[in-house]
């Protein structure tokens, strides 16, 4: 038996068991397993080193790990050691080795080469944990990248970080996304079915086609900001098409082999 896991706390409501297990069925490798373990900050490090002795060949990890998660590991792709923060590890050899899934996962689901994307504008919405990656992502593409939190300050520590610029001051009433060829809300707005558009500045009238709208954020239903975007002939993706990416991209590390997207969808969904 070969087991992987997701780490986090809280984790029962994950979906990656469910999402992950489907993915390794239809792969056809029967002897592997994906559990979720709930582990609390002060015990992360000794159960991570302990896992490669337990028989796991990788993890996940989700909220509030992937900092640690970072810090634990032997070495770390440039990726997650730049966005500071690692969402998958592997056990090989002795050594845990720590790489950031969510910014190609990201990227992905955009659905374009990084050559399409280069020179063209973003919007970010959120400078926590997946602002960051989304920042990383974006900025590395090559895509013109602007910034808006709901804390000020820490958009505009990022933004001098990774070398972007922050929605100026006068928008902060009302952002007009007309100009961004790609909005993300990497925010907790709209979290737990609430009114996401009501929580950002962001004026939906500006949404038109051509435009990619992403929400990280997924509840039961659409949000309002996709309904929006929608509505307006954009192109919504969901929260969910972005746990399947990344989550794709760490099975493909653990297995060599690319899982299928729509079992993956599948199992997400229902
Ligand atoms: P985090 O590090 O705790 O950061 C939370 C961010 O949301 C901060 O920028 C915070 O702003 C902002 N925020 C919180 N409540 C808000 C509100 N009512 N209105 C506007 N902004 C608000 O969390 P995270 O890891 O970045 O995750 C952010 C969201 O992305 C979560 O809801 C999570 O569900 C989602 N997510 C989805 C995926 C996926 O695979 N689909 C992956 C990662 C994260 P302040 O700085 O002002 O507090």
């Amino acid at each position: 038996m070969t087991r992987l896991a997701v780490l986090g706390h809280p984790v029962s409501h994950s979906k990656s068991p469910a999402m992950q297990n489907a993915a390794l069925a239809a792969l056809g490798f029967a002897g592997w397993e994906y559990e979720a373990i709930d582990v609390a900050p002060e015990g992360f490090n000794e159960l991570v080193r302990g896992l490669p002795g337990k028989g796991f060949a990788g993890v996940n990890v989700t909220v509030p790990h992937k900092e640690a998660a970072l810090a634990v590991a032997d070495e770390a792709s440039d990726a997650a050691r730049a966005i500071g923060a690692a969402n998958t590890l592997s056990f090989e050899a002795g050594k845990i080795r720590a790489e950031n899934t969510d910014a190609p996962g990201l990227i992905d689901a955009l659905g374009r080469s990084p050559g399409e994307l280069s020179g063209k504008s973003a919007l970010v919405l959120g400078a926590g944990g997946a602002g960051r990656a989304v920042v990383w992502a974006l900025a590395s593409a090559g895509m013109k990248v602007m910034l808006w939190n709901r804390t000020r300050s820490r958009a505009e520590d990022l933004a001098v970080e990774l070398g972007i610029e922050v929605v100026p001051p006068e928008q902060h009433g009302g952002i007009d996304p007309g100009p961004f060829e790609v909005i993300v809300n990497a925010s907790a707005a709209g979290l737990g079915g609430r009114d996401g558009l009501a929580e950002l500045p962001v004026d939906a009238g500006g949404f038109h086609s051509g435009q990619t709208v992403v929400d990280m954020v997924y509840g039961e239903n659409q949000g309002t900001l996709l309904e929006a975007a929608d509505w307006a002939g954009a192109r919504p993706i969901d929260g969910l098409e972005i746990l399947v990416r990344q989550g794709a991209r760490s099975l493909e590390i653990w297995t060599g082999k690319a899982p299928d997207l729509d079992v993956m969808r599948a199992a997400v969904s229902s």
